[in-house]
Order: C-alpha cells, then structure tokens, then sequence
C-alpha cells in the first residue's frame, strides 16, 4: 500500500489553499475532490458572492494569487468593494488557481478514513486504498445542507434545498417560494424571477439583508482584524484580555440568578461602589457567576483574564459561587439556549472559605491570604481562562500581577459560513 505525509480532502477555497501552501513547501501530499464543484453545481448559475471582492480570495504561498491578479490578468471587472463578483468570476478564477498551484489534484472523491495504527488508511472511489501521516479534512459545506422536520413527508419535486438547484429555467412560469432570509436565499430567489418563475421569498426576520452599503470608513487595523469586512468573524487573534469582578454586579432590570439581596448585598454594594458613574443608579449584586464567565470566555475568545475587587469580599465568612444552574429540576453548566429558561435559572452554588482579613495593602500574589488565593485558583479552574492579574483596590499598586497556572493561551480562528434554505415549489400558488 502507498503512504504520503498528508491528504486534503476536498478541493473548494479551503482544500485548494492548504494544498497550494504544501505544494509551496514541496511537502509530501495528495489531494482528492472535483475542484470547486460546490460552487459550480450547488449555487444558483447567475448568482453574484456576498462576500467583496477583496474578501474572495484563495491563499497561495507567493504574491500574483489574489482575485484581483487574476481580473487584471484576464481583463474582468474587478473592484475590491463596489463590483459584485459573479459567481462564474470566481469560479474560473478558483479552477486557474488550482492549475497554477495544485497541479497534482486528483479528481476522485474520498470514500472512507480510518484510523490505521498512528496514521489513516483512506479509500478512494476508484477503489485504491492508500495510508496517510495526516489528513486534512476540508470536504466543505454540502454534506451539512438540512431540510427542517415540518417538510418531511412532501415529495421531494415539490419541496427541495437550495443546493440542488443550479440551472432555474425549469421553473419558468411556476410559482415558487424561497423560505430564508440569508444571502443564499435573496440570490435564489431573485434568480427564479430572472429564469421566469413567479418567485416569493418568506423569511422568519424582521428584514432581509443582502449586504451592507460598503460604508468607505477608513478603520484601523485592530478593528478590521476584531471585525473583518468578510463577515466571517474575527480571524487569527492569538491574545484577548478579558476583566471580570471577584463577584457579579447588574444595571437595571432582568435576570440575574445570583442575586443577593439583604446584609451580604449591601456589603458587595458598599464596598464595591456598585453605583452608575453617570447616574448613581444602585447597581444590583450578587456571587459570581461563572455559568457567565465561561459563556463569555468561550464567546470572546478570552486568552487571559483579569479579576478586580477581590478585596470588597474579605468580609464574609463563606464566598457562595455559581458553578451550573438548575432550570426547571434539571442542572445544566452551560448558558441557556432561551431567555425564558435565563428567567427560570437557579444558581447551584460551591462555597469557599473566605479569608476574613484586609488584602488592600498586599502587593504580591503569593502574600494574599490562602483562601484568598484558593478563591482565584478556583475561578481559574472554572472559567477555563488563566487569572493573570488580580485588583485588590482601586489604585494602580493595588494590581497583582500572576504568571498564569500552566493554562496555555487559545487561538480564536475564524471559520466557514454555512448557508442554505429551502425551495418551496407549486404550481398551484398555493405551496
Ligand atoms: C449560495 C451560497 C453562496 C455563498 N456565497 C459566498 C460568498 O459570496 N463568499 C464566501 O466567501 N462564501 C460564500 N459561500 C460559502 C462558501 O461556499 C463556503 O464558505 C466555501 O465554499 C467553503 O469552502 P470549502 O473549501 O470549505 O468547501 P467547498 O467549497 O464546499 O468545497 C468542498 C469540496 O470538497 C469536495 N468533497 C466533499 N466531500 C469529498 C470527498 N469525500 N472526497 C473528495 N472531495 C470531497 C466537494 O466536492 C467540494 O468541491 C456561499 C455558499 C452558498 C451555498
């Protein structure tokens, strides 16, 4: 049996531009998969990309690669905002990308991976079978196209996904219905009404949003790398600095779950200063939350975290903190998918011991009192995010800084957008 380094499956944007870096490296691999066939049979033939110009680009190891270069070359329209790039652009665009840097594409799809000792035995639909060191899945957004339940059981000529239409003109003169309200579905639909059909689009949203007006705002570079104009989330941020207080405070109305209310409450609001700086509105208190804290880790990114005012709780004999809740008898750690269940969680609390002692002139970490220090370890452990520093004042002094315990930072990578929606078809008008 033959063996390589490393296989890529799939030969869209993604397996293309891995396999142009390796064959850059003159690494040892193979790539398998009809090259951009989801764009050239699962989008609508006519259809223009959401994403810009600028932002349609496959990644090679040397310059000359980008869409632009390659419109320059052939004589395409081109502008990085203000030109919509039809699909067939960025096809022939992706097909003379894969000429020029993945040469050695195979054309045959991946039937099976499996693991083979420390490497993987993968078969192909020619029946070879071959090991690799690694693989690299990049099989793309197809094999995820889902129909909701409420359309089982309709004939599948009456009621289809998207992603099987290429060609409309077999509508012409029906009447259609696009359910979505996402890129996919406003191309689709507008399509439909090209090719002849009487096309209707029913979107679950108070708006439909093809794009956003190219707003011409110079920003900086911080602010295009946390916010890409791609539409495809923050890109390769390697630090993200988050700051929480030792205990929970809230503005306004809504559910707070560890609220506490009388002595406790007032010491957390009276030690802490929890008043609005604007309008000195009492901010509402209670333990810390750290059901929160993860969400809010794992929603930013948070590489690192900073905690303020562990001093405001050296007043208390035991320091209650929510580990999970329990919603309606059941105990979930995760944040909660509805608002309503937010408004019926309880907290499930852990106590600690708290250190009943002033911390307002300690300077270094390892001199705060063990409960102290216990505390933090904990919610270390809990967030899942290193404490690098900790507040035990307001002054500058007051900040003791921590090497963090081991926990290596994380990497917030951006990702695919997977899109789809479904095509409701009658010729009654009454689909
Ligand atoms: C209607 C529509 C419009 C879109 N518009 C935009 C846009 O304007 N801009 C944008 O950036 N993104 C857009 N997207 C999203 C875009 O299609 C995906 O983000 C992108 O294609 C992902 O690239 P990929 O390489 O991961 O996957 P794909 O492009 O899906 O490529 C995967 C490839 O792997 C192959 N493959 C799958 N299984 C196997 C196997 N077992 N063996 C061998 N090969 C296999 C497939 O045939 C395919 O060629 C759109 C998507 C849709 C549906």
């Amino acid at each position: 049996m033959t063996e390589c380094d490393t296989a890529v499956i799939g030969a869209g944007p993604y397996g293309l531009s891995v396999a142009a870096h390796l064959h850059g490296r003159r690494a040892d691999f193979r790539i398998f998969g009809r090259p951009l066939n989801t764009w050239r049979t699962a989008m609508p033939r006519g259809m223009y990309l959401k994403s810009d110009g600028f932002a349609s680009n496959l990644s090679a190891p040397e310059p000359g690669a980008t869409l632009a270069d390659y419109c320059l070359e052939n004589d395409v329209p081109y502008h990085p905002t203000d030109e919509p790039v039809p699909l067939e652009t960025f096809i022939a665009y992706g097909l003379d990308f894969q000429q020029r840097y993945v040469p050695n594409l195979e054309q045959h799809d991946v039937t099976s991976v499996l693991r083979d000792g420390r490497g993987f035995r993968l078969t192909l639909d020619t029946g070879e079978e071959f090991r690799a060191k690694q693989v690299v899945v990049a099989a793309g957004i197809t094999h995820f196209a889902s129909m909701p339940q409420i359309v089982d059981g309709i004939s599948p000529e009456l009621v289809s996904h998207s992603n099987v239409h290429r060609d409309l003109e077999r509508f012409e003169g029906q009447d259609v219905t696009v359910v979505g309200a996402g890129a996919s579905a406003v191309n689709l639909a507008v399509w439909l009404a090209r090719a002849g059909a009487h096309s209707r689009l029913v979107a679950r949203a108070s708006s439909v949003k093809f794009h956003n007006r190219p707003s011409g705002e110079r920003r900086t570079l911080g602010a295009r790398l946390l916010k890409p104009g791609s539409g495809l989330g923050p890109g390769a941020i390697g630090y993200v600095l988050g700051l929480a207080k030792a205990y929970t405070t809230r503005v306004g109305s809504g559910p707070l779950p560890t609220e506490t209310a009388g002595p406790d409450a007032e010491i957390l609001s009276t030690q802490g200063a929890e008043f609005g700086t604007t309008t000195g509105r009492p901010r509402r208190c209670g333990w810390l939350d750290t059901v929160v804290l993860r969400y809010a880790a794992r929603l930013n990114g948070l590489t690192e975290l900073f905690l303020s005012k562990l001093d405001v709780l050296s007043s208390f004999d035991r320091i209650p903190v929510a580990t999970a809740y329990r919603i309606d008898g059941e105990v979930t750690e995760d944040w909660p998918m509805t608002q309503t269940e937010v408004h019926h969680a309880e907290p499930v609390y852990e106590y600690f011991d708290g250190w009943r002692e002033d911390i307002t002139g300690v300077t270094r970490f390892e001199d705060l009192p063990r409960a102290a220090r216990a505390y933090v370890e904990a919610i270390e452990k809990l967030s899942g995010v290193p404490v690098t520093a900790v507040f035990v004042g307001p002054g500058r002094e007051q900040t003791l800084l921590r090497e963090p315990a081991g926990a290596g930072g994380a990497t917030v990578t951006g990702g695919a957008t997977v899109t789809g929606g479904a095509t409701v078809t009658g010729k009654s008008g009454k689909a």
